[in-house]
Protein backbone atom coordinates (compact mmCIF):
# COMPACT_ATOMS: atom_id res chain seq x y z
CA UNK A 1 0.00 0.00 0.00
CA UNK A 2 1.22 3.72 -0.73
CA UNK A 3 1.95 5.86 2.05
CA UNK A 4 -0.24 8.59 2.21
CA UNK A 5 2.57 10.83 3.10
CA UNK A 6 4.08 9.93 -0.42
CA UNK A 7 0.55 11.22 -2.54
CA UNK A 8 1.66 15.24 -1.99
CA UNK A 9 4.70 14.58 -3.11
CA UNK A 10 3.59 12.16 -6.36
CA UNK A 11 0.92 14.87 -7.08
CA UNK A 12 3.55 18.40 -7.15
CA UNK A 13 5.94 16.07 -9.46
CA UNK A 14 3.19 15.41 -11.86
CA UNK A 15 1.90 19.01 -11.71
CA UNK A 16 5.67 20.35 -12.49
CA UNK A 17 5.94 17.72 -15.22
CA UNK A 18 2.43 18.68 -16.68
CA UNK A 19 3.35 22.52 -16.15
CA UNK A 20 6.88 21.89 -18.13
CA UNK A 21 4.99 19.90 -21.25
CA UNK A 22 3.20 23.15 -21.38
CA UNK A 23 5.21 25.71 -21.31
CA UNK A 24 8.00 24.13 -23.66
CA UNK A 25 7.22 25.51 -26.88
CA UNK A 26 6.06 22.67 -29.36
CA UNK A 27 8.52 22.87 -32.42
CA UNK A 28 7.64 24.69 -35.66
CA UNK A 29 8.65 23.34 -38.90
CA UNK A 30 8.30 26.25 -41.25
CA UNK A 31 8.96 25.32 -45.56
CA UNK A 32 8.07 28.01 -48.21
CA UNK A 33 6.95 26.13 -51.86
CA UNK A 34 6.81 28.42 -54.99
CA UNK A 35 3.95 27.28 -56.82
CA UNK A 36 1.17 27.64 -59.02
CA UNK A 37 3.09 31.08 -59.37
CA UNK A 38 3.08 32.13 -56.00
CA UNK A 39 4.90 31.08 -52.57
CA UNK A 40 3.48 28.47 -50.39
CA UNK A 41 3.96 28.68 -46.77
CA UNK A 42 3.78 25.60 -44.75
CA UNK A 43 3.52 25.43 -41.00
CA UNK A 44 3.64 21.95 -39.27
CA UNK A 45 3.68 21.30 -35.16
CA UNK A 46 4.36 18.28 -32.94
CA UNK A 47 6.20 16.08 -35.17
CA UNK A 48 9.38 15.79 -35.65
CA UNK A 49 11.62 17.57 -38.09
CA UNK A 50 12.03 14.50 -40.68
CA UNK A 51 8.41 13.74 -40.12
CA UNK A 52 7.44 16.96 -41.54
CA UNK A 53 9.83 17.35 -44.41
CA UNK A 54 8.97 14.29 -46.00
CA UNK A 55 5.07 15.08 -45.10
CA UNK A 56 6.22 18.38 -47.03
CA UNK A 57 7.58 16.80 -49.94
CA UNK A 58 4.68 14.49 -50.15
CA UNK A 59 2.30 17.74 -50.99
CA UNK A 60 4.86 19.55 -52.87
CA UNK A 61 4.66 16.64 -55.39
CA UNK A 62 0.77 16.56 -55.60
CA UNK A 63 0.58 20.52 -56.06
CA UNK A 64 3.17 19.84 -58.60
CA UNK A 65 0.76 17.42 -60.57
CA UNK A 66 -2.02 19.81 -59.88
CA UNK A 67 -0.26 22.37 -61.91
CA UNK A 68 0.32 20.41 -64.47
CA UNK A 69 -2.74 18.66 -65.19
CA UNK A 70 -4.97 21.21 -63.99
CA UNK A 71 -3.61 24.14 -65.99
CA UNK A 72 -5.90 26.36 -68.18
CA UNK A 73 -4.07 26.87 -70.84
CA UNK A 74 -0.41 24.97 -70.61
CA UNK A 75 -0.07 21.46 -71.86
CA UNK A 76 -1.44 19.26 -69.64
CA UNK A 77 -4.93 16.92 -68.89
CA UNK A 78 -7.14 19.91 -68.63
CA UNK A 79 -5.95 21.71 -71.64
CA UNK A 80 -6.46 18.64 -73.51
CA UNK A 81 -10.03 18.11 -72.68
CA UNK A 82 -10.79 21.28 -73.61
CA UNK A 83 -9.61 20.64 -77.35
CA UNK A 84 -11.52 17.79 -77.35
CA UNK A 85 -14.96 19.91 -76.43
CA UNK A 86 -14.81 21.54 -79.78
CA UNK A 87 -16.58 18.34 -80.94
CA UNK A 88 -19.36 16.74 -79.10
CA UNK A 89 -17.32 13.84 -78.29
CA UNK A 90 -17.25 12.13 -75.09
CA UNK A 91 -13.47 11.61 -73.66
CA UNK A 92 -11.90 10.11 -70.36
CA UNK A 93 -11.11 12.08 -67.87
CA UNK A 94 -8.85 10.63 -64.69
CA UNK A 95 -9.92 10.32 -61.09
CA UNK A 96 -7.23 13.46 -60.24
CA UNK A 97 -9.67 16.06 -62.70
CA UNK A 98 -12.66 14.77 -62.33
CA UNK A 99 -13.99 15.71 -59.34
CA UNK A 100 -12.79 19.22 -59.93
CA UNK A 101 -15.32 19.38 -62.87
CA UNK A 102 -18.47 17.44 -61.04
CA UNK A 103 -17.89 19.83 -57.62
CA UNK A 104 -17.72 22.88 -60.23
CA UNK A 105 -21.13 21.46 -61.70
CA UNK A 106 -22.82 21.88 -58.41
CA UNK A 107 -21.27 25.05 -57.29
CA UNK A 108 -22.31 26.66 -60.58
CA UNK A 109 -25.24 25.81 -59.70
CA UNK A 110 -25.29 26.91 -56.68
CA UNK A 111 -24.21 30.53 -57.24
CA UNK A 112 -26.50 30.96 -60.14
CA UNK A 113 -23.74 30.49 -62.58
CA UNK A 114 -21.88 33.50 -61.34
CA UNK A 115 -18.85 31.29 -60.33
CA UNK A 116 -18.57 29.48 -64.17
CA UNK A 117 -15.01 27.55 -64.94
CA UNK A 118 -16.64 27.49 -68.15
CA UNK A 119 -15.57 31.12 -69.45
CA UNK A 120 -11.76 30.07 -70.34
CA UNK A 121 -12.37 31.39 -73.70
CA UNK A 122 -13.76 34.41 -72.04
CA UNK A 123 -10.91 35.00 -69.61
CA UNK A 124 -8.62 34.40 -72.35
CA UNK A 125 -9.89 36.83 -74.51
CA UNK A 126 -9.72 39.18 -71.94
CA UNK A 127 -5.67 38.60 -72.14
CA UNK A 128 -5.53 36.33 -68.67
CA UNK A 129 -4.41 33.22 -70.07
CA UNK A 130 -0.64 34.02 -70.29
CA UNK A 131 2.11 34.32 -66.75
CA UNK A 132 2.44 37.91 -67.61
CA UNK A 133 -0.64 40.64 -66.98
CA UNK A 134 -2.41 41.72 -70.58
CA UNK A 135 -1.63 44.76 -71.49
CA UNK A 136 -2.94 47.13 -74.27
CA UNK A 137 -6.84 47.64 -75.34
CA UNK A 138 -9.31 45.57 -73.97
CA UNK A 139 -11.14 43.09 -76.05
CA UNK A 140 -13.91 44.65 -78.41
CA UNK A 141 -16.84 45.21 -77.17
CA UNK A 142 -18.50 43.38 -80.36
CA UNK A 143 -15.73 39.71 -79.43
CA UNK A 144 -17.13 39.99 -75.89
CA UNK A 145 -20.98 39.91 -76.91
CA UNK A 146 -20.56 37.30 -79.36
CA UNK A 147 -18.52 35.30 -76.74
CA UNK A 148 -21.79 35.59 -74.03
CA UNK A 149 -23.99 35.16 -76.47
CA UNK A 150 -22.49 31.35 -77.19
CA UNK A 151 -23.33 31.34 -72.90
CA UNK A 152 -20.64 28.64 -72.07
CA UNK A 153 -21.91 26.81 -68.76
CA UNK A 154 -20.72 23.68 -66.45
CA UNK A 155 -24.35 22.42 -67.37
CA UNK A 156 -23.47 21.81 -71.09
CA UNK A 157 -21.11 19.21 -69.88
CA UNK A 158 -22.10 15.81 -69.68
CA UNK A 159 -20.41 13.25 -67.09
CA UNK A 160 -20.58 9.55 -67.24
CA UNK A 161 -18.50 6.51 -66.39
CA UNK A 162 -15.25 8.69 -65.88
CA UNK A 163 -16.18 10.03 -69.55
CA UNK A 164 -16.81 13.89 -70.06
CA UNK A 165 -18.10 15.89 -72.76
CA UNK A 166 -19.83 19.17 -73.37
CA UNK A 167 -22.77 19.80 -75.64
CA UNK A 168 -21.31 23.39 -76.13
CA UNK A 169 -18.39 24.29 -78.11
CA UNK A 170 -17.63 27.41 -76.55
CA UNK A 171 -16.82 25.59 -73.37
CA UNK A 172 -13.63 25.72 -72.30
CA UNK A 173 -12.43 25.19 -68.13
CA UNK A 174 -10.62 27.36 -66.21
CA UNK A 175 -10.19 26.83 -62.79
CA UNK A 176 -8.12 29.53 -61.66
CA UNK A 177 -11.32 30.79 -59.37
CA UNK A 178 -11.27 27.42 -57.62
CA UNK A 179 -8.25 25.28 -57.97
CA UNK A 180 -6.13 26.92 -54.94
CA UNK A 181 -8.68 26.41 -52.42
CA UNK A 182 -9.50 22.66 -53.57
CA UNK A 183 -5.74 22.11 -53.85
CA UNK A 184 -5.27 23.50 -50.05
CA UNK A 185 -7.95 21.06 -48.94
CA UNK A 186 -6.11 18.13 -50.58
CA UNK A 187 -2.99 19.59 -48.96
CA UNK A 188 -4.36 19.00 -45.44
CA UNK A 189 -5.62 15.90 -46.50
CA UNK A 190 -2.44 14.42 -47.54
CA UNK A 191 -0.69 16.38 -44.26
CA UNK A 192 -2.78 14.06 -41.37
CA UNK A 193 -2.01 10.86 -44.23
CA UNK A 194 1.69 11.31 -42.81
CA UNK A 195 0.57 11.88 -38.84
CA UNK A 196 0.06 15.89 -39.31
CA UNK A 197 -2.69 16.78 -37.17
CA UNK A 198 -1.25 20.80 -36.49
CA UNK A 199 -0.66 22.91 -39.70
CA UNK A 200 -1.09 25.43 -41.92
CA UNK A 201 -1.08 25.51 -45.41
CA UNK A 202 -0.88 29.16 -46.43
CA UNK A 203 -0.95 30.54 -50.16
CA UNK A 204 -0.60 34.03 -50.36
CA UNK A 205 -3.19 34.56 -47.60
CA UNK A 206 -5.49 31.91 -48.96
CA UNK A 207 -5.47 29.13 -46.55
CA UNK A 208 -6.79 26.00 -44.75
CA UNK A 209 -5.60 25.18 -41.17
CA UNK A 210 -5.34 21.79 -39.54
CA UNK A 211 -5.50 21.39 -35.61
CA UNK A 212 -4.26 24.25 -33.56
CA UNK A 213 -1.26 26.14 -32.25
CA UNK A 214 -0.18 25.15 -28.87
CA UNK A 215 -3.81 25.02 -27.82
CA UNK A 216 -4.83 28.16 -29.05
CA UNK A 217 -6.37 28.60 -32.77
CA UNK A 218 -4.20 29.75 -35.73
CA UNK A 219 -4.42 33.87 -35.97
CA UNK A 220 -4.34 34.35 -39.86
CA UNK A 221 -4.93 37.41 -41.64
CA UNK A 222 -7.16 38.84 -44.01
CA UNK A 223 -5.57 40.37 -47.19
CA UNK A 224 -6.28 44.11 -47.38
CA UNK A 225 -7.58 45.30 -50.98
CA UNK A 226 -5.31 48.03 -51.27
CA UNK A 227 -1.68 47.27 -51.10
CA UNK A 228 -0.36 44.29 -49.59
CA UNK A 229 -0.82 44.40 -45.41
CA UNK A 230 -3.29 42.94 -43.58
CA UNK A 231 -6.96 44.37 -43.00
CA UNK A 232 -8.20 41.96 -40.35
CA UNK A 233 -7.50 39.28 -38.57
CA UNK A 234 -9.19 35.85 -37.76
CA UNK A 235 -8.91 33.15 -35.73
CA UNK A 236 -8.77 29.98 -38.00
CA UNK A 237 -10.41 27.11 -36.17
CA UNK A 238 -9.62 23.53 -36.68
CA UNK A 239 -10.71 22.45 -40.45
CA UNK A 240 -11.41 25.99 -41.57
CA UNK A 241 -10.09 27.44 -44.57
CA UNK A 242 -9.80 31.18 -45.31
CA UNK A 243 -10.05 32.30 -48.96
CA UNK A 244 -9.82 35.84 -50.58
CA UNK A 245 -10.72 36.91 -54.46
CA UNK A 246 -8.83 40.37 -54.66
CA UNK A 247 -9.69 41.95 -57.93
CA UNK A 248 -6.51 43.92 -57.31
CA UNK A 249 -4.32 40.96 -57.64
CA UNK A 250 -4.25 40.89 -61.81
CA UNK A 251 -5.37 43.26 -64.32
CA UNK A 252 -4.96 44.61 -67.43
CA UNK A 253 -4.26 48.74 -66.96
CA UNK A 254 -5.23 50.38 -70.50
CA UNK A 255 -5.42 54.31 -70.52
CA UNK A 256 -5.90 54.71 -67.04
CA UNK A 257 -8.87 52.05 -66.49
CA UNK A 258 -8.28 48.86 -64.63
CA UNK A 259 -9.60 45.67 -65.94
CA UNK A 260 -9.39 43.26 -63.17
CA UNK A 261 -9.31 39.33 -63.83
CA UNK A 262 -12.56 38.22 -62.17
CA UNK A 263 -15.04 38.47 -65.34
CA UNK A 264 -18.89 38.95 -65.29
CA UNK A 265 -20.46 35.72 -67.24
CA UNK A 266 -23.66 37.71 -67.83
CA UNK A 267 -22.05 40.48 -69.16
CA UNK A 268 -18.42 39.48 -70.28
CA UNK A 269 -16.92 42.06 -68.38
CA UNK A 270 -14.44 42.78 -65.24
CA UNK A 271 -15.84 43.09 -62.31
CA UNK A 272 -14.82 46.74 -60.87
CA UNK A 273 -17.33 47.46 -58.22
CA UNK A 274 -15.56 45.17 -55.49
CA UNK A 275 -12.36 44.94 -54.09
CA UNK A 276 -12.55 41.92 -52.55
CA UNK A 277 -14.49 38.89 -50.84
CA UNK A 278 -13.43 36.50 -48.31
CA UNK A 279 -15.08 33.45 -46.97
CA UNK A 280 -14.39 30.79 -44.14
CA UNK A 281 -15.80 27.34 -44.97
CA UNK A 282 -14.68 24.04 -43.76
CA UNK A 283 -14.63 23.38 -47.78
CA UNK A 284 -11.68 24.90 -49.12
CA UNK A 285 -12.87 24.90 -52.96
CA UNK A 286 -16.01 25.62 -51.83
CA UNK A 287 -14.52 29.07 -50.40
CA UNK A 288 -12.37 29.84 -53.63
CA UNK A 289 -15.35 29.32 -55.36
CA UNK A 290 -17.72 31.27 -53.52
CA UNK A 291 -15.30 34.23 -53.18
CA UNK A 292 -15.21 34.33 -56.62
CA UNK A 293 -18.83 34.15 -57.13
CA UNK A 294 -19.56 36.66 -54.43
CA UNK A 295 -17.46 39.03 -56.19
CA UNK A 296 -19.41 38.97 -59.12
CA UNK A 297 -22.63 39.20 -57.31
CA UNK A 298 -21.48 42.26 -56.15
CA UNK A 299 -22.70 44.27 -52.89
CA UNK A 300 -26.34 43.92 -54.12
CA UNK A 301 -26.35 40.43 -55.00
CA UNK A 302 -23.67 39.12 -52.55
CA UNK A 303 -26.12 38.11 -49.72
CA UNK A 304 -28.31 36.13 -51.76
CA UNK A 305 -25.74 34.19 -53.38
CA UNK A 306 -24.33 33.46 -49.80
CA UNK A 307 -27.81 31.99 -48.77
CA UNK A 308 -28.23 29.67 -51.30
CA UNK A 309 -24.37 28.72 -50.97
CA UNK A 310 -25.40 28.01 -47.90
CA UNK A 311 -21.82 30.26 -46.23
CA UNK A 312 -21.29 31.13 -42.85
CA UNK A 313 -18.77 33.58 -43.01
CA UNK A 314 -18.69 36.37 -45.54
CA UNK A 315 -16.89 39.74 -45.73
CA UNK A 316 -16.93 41.68 -48.95
CA UNK A 317 -14.88 45.32 -49.70
CA UNK A 318 -16.09 47.33 -52.26
CA UNK A 319 -13.88 49.93 -54.15
CA UNK A 320 -14.63 52.73 -51.69
CA UNK A 321 -13.62 51.11 -48.56
CA UNK A 322 -17.38 50.26 -47.56
CA UNK A 323 -17.53 46.77 -46.06
CA UNK A 324 -20.43 44.12 -45.99
CA UNK A 325 -20.55 41.77 -43.68
CA UNK A 326 -23.02 39.00 -42.01
CA UNK A 327 -23.06 39.10 -38.10
CA UNK A 328 -20.92 36.12 -37.55
CA UNK A 329 -18.26 37.00 -39.52
CA UNK A 330 -18.59 40.69 -37.91
CA UNK A 331 -18.11 38.68 -34.46
CA UNK A 332 -15.25 37.26 -35.89
CA UNK A 333 -13.05 39.85 -37.77
CA UNK A 334 -10.56 41.31 -35.59
CA UNK A 335 -9.69 44.91 -37.91
CA UNK A 336 -5.77 45.26 -37.68
CA UNK A 337 -4.92 49.19 -39.08
CA UNK A 338 -8.44 51.31 -37.63
CA UNK A 339 -11.75 49.88 -38.13
CA UNK A 340 -13.26 51.00 -41.78
CA UNK A 341 -15.69 54.19 -41.86
CA UNK A 342 -18.59 52.55 -43.23
CA UNK A 343 -19.72 48.73 -42.20
CA UNK A 344 -22.89 47.16 -43.36
CA UNK A 345 -23.75 44.49 -41.32
CA UNK A 346 -26.50 42.38 -43.19
CA UNK A 347 -29.21 39.96 -41.78
CA UNK A 348 -28.18 36.64 -40.63
CA UNK A 349 -27.62 34.04 -43.33
P1 LIG B 1 -10.19 34.08 -57.65
O1 LIG B 1 -8.98 34.84 -57.28
O2 LIG B 1 -10.37 32.81 -56.87
O3 LIG B 1 -11.43 34.89 -57.66
O4 LIG B 1 -9.98 33.54 -59.15
C1 LIG B 1 -9.88 34.39 -60.23
C2 LIG B 1 -9.61 33.58 -61.46
O5 LIG B 1 -10.77 32.76 -61.74
C3 LIG B 1 -9.39 34.40 -62.73
O6 LIG B 1 -8.02 34.69 -62.89
C4 LIG B 1 -9.93 33.47 -63.80
O7 LIG B 1 -8.95 32.50 -64.12
C5 LIG B 1 -11.08 32.77 -63.11
N1 LIG B 1 -12.38 33.48 -63.22
C6 LIG B 1 -12.64 34.76 -63.56
N2 LIG B 1 -13.96 35.03 -63.50
C7 LIG B 1 -14.56 33.88 -63.12
C8 LIG B 1 -15.92 33.51 -62.87
N3 LIG B 1 -16.93 34.38 -63.00
N4 LIG B 1 -16.16 32.23 -62.49
C9 LIG B 1 -15.16 31.33 -62.37
N5 LIG B 1 -13.87 31.61 -62.56
C10 LIG B 1 -13.56 32.88 -62.94
MG1 LIG C 1 -12.01 31.87 -56.06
Amino acid sequence: MRSPHKQPLLASVIALLVLVACSEPATEYRQSLFIFGTVVDLKLRGVSDQQAEEAVQVVERAFQRMHQDWHAWKPGELSALNQSFASDKPRPVSPFLLPLITQSQLLFEQSEGLFNPAIGKLIALWGFHGDELPSGAPPSPEAIAAMVKLAPGMDDLEISNGQVRSHNPAVSLDFGGFAKGYALDIAIDLLHQQGVESAIVNAGGDLCVSGDHSGRPWRVGVRHPQGGGILAAVDALDGECLLTSGNYERYRQYDGVRYPHIIDPRDGGPVRHIASATVIDRDGGRADAAATALTVAGSGGWYQIARRMRLKYVMLVDETGTVYMNPAMAKRIDFQDGVPEKIIISDPL
